[in-house]
């Protein structure tokens, strides 16, 4: 029987980090996927590290966004360092561009949010975000440039940490599915796979959006995939050198000449199928934002799941049974936590305590939900 340290379900961009992280402190880690690891999310995402609240309801993951972005200069370092690969880190701030007819009062609402949230961001007339990114559209009325904020090239960092996490000497295997947490009373004990059982001392579930169908972890997790279609444009025409921001898209330039275009939020279950009404809905947005793209040449299209959550946020720490572990549920910020997720998890194994108030983010919150829900039924 294989025996571990930690044993981790799914080698995403999550899994890949904890193992690294884990691997340097001393630990001896083994990571399952079910395919080929890496191929999932973290593949499919866009890599913008943008702590700013997509809606309200994300409003309480700002601190947690602000800090794993201030580790990412570091952890790209270490993480390129180690595995010898590039990760296409790019920290130009990003850009905001509005169009509506009441673009002032929309500019003062924007700033005094991210002001409020302790978020940099100063406001620009168009024609000196203009002067910036000569590719918006002059239909702009108002910017907001936010220079903190960066990008990374997911699908390299991704490989990078898997790398990085095997040069460390984390043990990473492909096609080997987890099946269910292996419970003996209130402890776990490890992971049951196809054919096998693997003894670890802690349990990690990283196994984004697929999570809750791993036996035994839907209590903890109960998340739904969140489909997200994209597009890569290539263009000698257009230069863009920051992630731009529309109303109902984002451009993100890439160190290889390419231009993401993201993305839409559809939930339409596990289905990963491209379809010609996103891909519109993307490329009229595009254009809109930056006409120059109408020429742009398309080098490909698809889509990714993101681990949606009921509350839209993160689900990290420990669960009511010993030695088991959640790191998933990262939603649209999963790029931007995955520093600050492997350190906390991390600091929970090696030293049973975190430098981080993570109670907001416990899995344990889904149950406490149902019992209060529970409690106010009508006898
Ligand atoms: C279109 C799109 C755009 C995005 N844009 C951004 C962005 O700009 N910025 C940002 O921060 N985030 C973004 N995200 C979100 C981010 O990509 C995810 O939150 C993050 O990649 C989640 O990583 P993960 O490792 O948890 O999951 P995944 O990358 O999905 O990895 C899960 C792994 O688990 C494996 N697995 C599944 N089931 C099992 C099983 N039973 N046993 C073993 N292994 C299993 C899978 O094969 C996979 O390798 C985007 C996502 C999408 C789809």
């Amino acid at each position: 029987m294989k025996k571990f340290d930690v044993a981790i379900a799914g080698g995403g961009v999550i899994g890949g980090a904890i193992a690294l992280e884990l691997s340097l402190a001393g630990k001896r880690v083994g990571v399952f996927d079910r395919q080929q690891p890496g191929q999932e999310a973290s593949w499919a995402s866009a890599g913008i590290l943008s702590p700013a609240p997509e809606s309200p309801a994300m409003i309480a993951m700002v601190p947690l966004g602000k800090m794993s972005l201030s580790l990412y200069p570091e952890f790209v370092a270490q993480v390129e360092e180690i595995s010898g690969m590039s990760t296409g880190f790019r920290s130009k701030g990003t850009l905001e561009a509005l169009f509506s007819g009441d673009a002032k009062a929309e500019l003062s609402t924007i700033i005094a949010l991210h002001h409020g949230l302790g978020l940099k961001a100063e406001p620009l007339r168009a024609a000196d975000a203009r002067e910036l990114e000569p590719a918006l559209s002059e239909d702009m009325e108002a910017a907001v440039l936010r220079p903190d904020e960066c990008s990374v090239d997911n699908r390299a960092l991704t490989s990078a940490v898997l790398e990085a996490a095997r040069r460390s000497g984390a043990e990473i295997f492909a096609e080997n599915g987890v099946k269910a947490i292996w419970r003996e009373g209130r402890r776990c004990a490890g992971l049951i796979l196809q054919n096998e059982k693997v003894e670890a001392t802690w349990t990690i579930i990283a196994a984004g959006c697929f999570s809750a169908a791993i036996e035994g972890v839907a209590a903890y997790a109960p998340l739904r995939p969140a489909k997200g279609q994209m597009v890569a444009l290539r263009t000698d025409d257009v230069e863009i050198d920051r992630v731009l921001w529309g109303e109902h898209i984002y451009l993100v330039p890439r160190n290889d000449g390419r231009i993401l275009a993201g993305a839409t939020v559809e939930y339409a279950g596990f289905d990963k199928r491209t379809t010609a009404g996103g891909i519109e809905k993307i490329l009229s947005a595009a254009i809109e934002l930056a006409p120059g793209l109408a020429n742009a040449r398309i080098e490909e299209t698809w889509a990714g799941l993101r681990p949606d959550t009921p509350d839209h946020l993160p689900i990290l720490g420990p669960t009511d049974m010993d030695g088991l572990l959640m790191a998933t549920g990262h939603f649209r910020s999963g790029i931007l936590l995955t520093p600050i997720t492997a350190r906390l998890i991390s600091e929970w194994i090696t030293e049973q305590r975190v430098s981080v108030d993570w109670d907001r983010f416990s899995p344990l919150r889904f149950q406490a939900e149902k019992m209060e829900a529970t409690k106010k039924m009508p006898v």
